[in-house]
C-alpha cells in the first residue's frame, strides 16, 4: 500500500529525539502552557517572521480566536472561498458572522481576486484567503482591495506552512496568520494542535487572553474566554519537527515537479507561479478522467483522494442561501480534482509506480 502521508517513517526517522524530550517533559510535569510551548510559540514567530506566535488546539481555533480578536461582530459579512476544509466557514460561523463565498481562480483553486470586489456590501469586515494545498493565495491583489474597502484580511494558513511570496511567509500578509498542527500537515503534531502568527502587539495579546478563559490576570476575568492552548507534549514534538519543516517541504516539491514532469502530457498538474513557493501540502491535479484513475490506484494499493468533493456553497449547512448563486469553477475543480500522495519520503521508484499506473488508466 502506498499511503497518502508516511507519518510512521516519519517519526522512525525522529524517535530517539522525541521520545527523549517526551520523557523529560512527562519528568517535568508542567503539562499546559509548559516551557516547550512558549519556546515553540518563539521559534515558529522567528521561522515565519511574525513578531508574535500565539499557540492554541486547533487551526479551527486559531481562525476563531483571530476573528474574534479582531472584533468581528455577529452579522458581520465575511469573505472567502468555497473551496476549502469547513474549518475556514465554521470559525465565521461561531461568531454569529455571514461566510460570503467567492468563486475560485481555475489555475490556482484560490479565490479569485478579480471577483472579490463585486461581493462587497456595507456590511463586509473582513477576508479569508486560504492558501489552498500549499500555495500562496494572490496576496498582493487581496490587501489591496482590502485596503482600498477598509477590511481586515486573515489568512487561513493550515495547509501553508513556510509557503512564501517571495521572501515574506503567508501569515504575514494579513492581521494575522491561522496555522494548524493536524497530524497530516506541512507541520503537523501527534494530535491537535494550532497557531496565530501577527505582528500587531494588541491583537496577540487579546488572542493571549482569549485562549486562556479571558483571564488578563490569574483569576480576573473581564471577558468570556475558551480553553483552547496546545498541549506541552505537543509543543516537544513541533519544536524538534519545525528544524525540519525546511527539507520537508523542499523534499514535497521534488516529490510534486517530479509528478508534473511525467504526468504534464495526460492531465492538468498543479499550477506553480514564479514569485509564489509553494509548498505542496497536497498535489492536486485535474482530469476529466479521474474516477477511472483513482478506481486503478486503488486497484493498485495505491491511496488518493479527493479535497474537495463538495464546495462549500453547495454544503447542506450553506446551501439553501447559495441556491440560485452558482459558482462554475469550484463546482468544475469539484468535480475533476484528485490528490496524490505525497509526503517527504515518498521515493522516486513509488512516484514512478504511481505514474505508470495513471498512464495506463488513462489510455
Ligand atoms: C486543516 C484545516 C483547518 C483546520 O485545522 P484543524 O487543526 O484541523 O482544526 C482549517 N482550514 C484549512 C484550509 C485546513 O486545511
Amino acid at each position: 500500500m502506498i499511503p497518502m502521508v508516511d507519518l510512521k517513517g516519519q517519526y522512525h526517522k525522529l524517535k530517539a529525539e522525541i521520545d527523549t524530550a517526551l520523557m523529560t517533559a512527562l519528568e517535568n510535569t508542567q503539562f499546559v502552557m509548559g516551557p516547550n510551548v512558549s519556546a515553540f510559540e518563539q521559534e515558529a514567530a522567528q521561522y515565519l517572521g511574525a513578531k508574535h506566535a500565539v499557540a492554541c488546539a486547533s487551526g479551527t481555533d486559531a481562525l476563531h480566536l483571530a476573528l474574534r480578536a479582531a472584533g468581528l461582530q455577529p452579522g458581520d459579512e465575511v469573505i472567502t472561498t468555497p473551496f476549502t476544509f469547513i474549518a475556514t466557514a465554521e470559525a465565521i460561523c461561531y461568531i454569529g458572522a455571514v461566510p460570503v463565498f467567492v468563486d475560485i481562480d481555475p489555475k490556482t483553486f484560490n479565490i479569485d481576486p478579480e471577483l472579490i470586489e463585486q461581493a462587497i456590501t456595507p456590511k463586509t469586515r473582513a477576508i479569508i484567503p486560504v492558501h489552498l494545498f500549499g500555495q500562496p493565495a494572490d496576496m498582493p491583489r487581496i490587501t489591496a482591495i482590502a485596503k482600498k474597502h477598509n477590511l481586515m484580511v486573515v489568512e487561513d494558513c493550515a495547509q501553508s506552512f513556510g509557503a512564501a511570496i517571495g521572501k515574506t511567509m503567508t501569515g504575514n500578509f494579513g492581521i494575522a496568520g491561522c496555522h494548524s498542527f493536524f497530524p497530516s500537515k506541512n507541520l503537523g503534531c501527534y494530535g491537535d494542535g494550532g497557531m496565530i502568527t501577527t505582528n500587531d502587539d494588541h491583537l496577540a495579546n487579546e488572542m493571549k487572553v482569549l485562549r486562556n478563559h479571558g483571564s488578563y490576570e490569574r483569576y480576573h476575568h473581564s471577558i468570556i474566554g475558551y480553553n483552547s492552548r496546545l498541549d506541552e507534549l505537543q509543543a516537544v514534538i513541533l519544536r524538534i519537527k519545525l528544524k525540519h519543516v525546511e527539507e520537508y517541504n523542499r523534499e514535497r516539491r521534488r516529490v510534486a515537479h517530479t509528478y508534473s514532469k511525467l504526468l504534464a502530457d495526460i492531465v492538468t498538474p498543479p499550477f506553480e507561479d514564479e514569485i509564489g513557493n509553494h509548498v505542496y501540502h497536497q498535489y492536486t491535479l485535474l482530469s476529466s478522467q479521474r474516477d477511472a484513475i483513482m478506481k486503478a490506484l486503488s486497484d493498485n494499493k495505491i491511496s488518493s483522494a479527493v479535497y474537495y468533493p463538495i464546495p462549500l456553497h453547495k454544503q447542506k449547512v450553506f446551501a439553501v442561501d447559495y441556491a440560485d448563486i452558482p459558482m462554475p469553477v469550484s463546482e468544475k475543480v469539484a468535480s475533476e480534482c484528485m490528490s496524490l500522495p505525497i509526503h517527504p519520503d515518498l521515493g522516486e521508484s513509488q512516484i514512478k509506480r504511481i505514474v505508470d499506473v495513471i498512464r495506463s488508466a488513462c489510455k
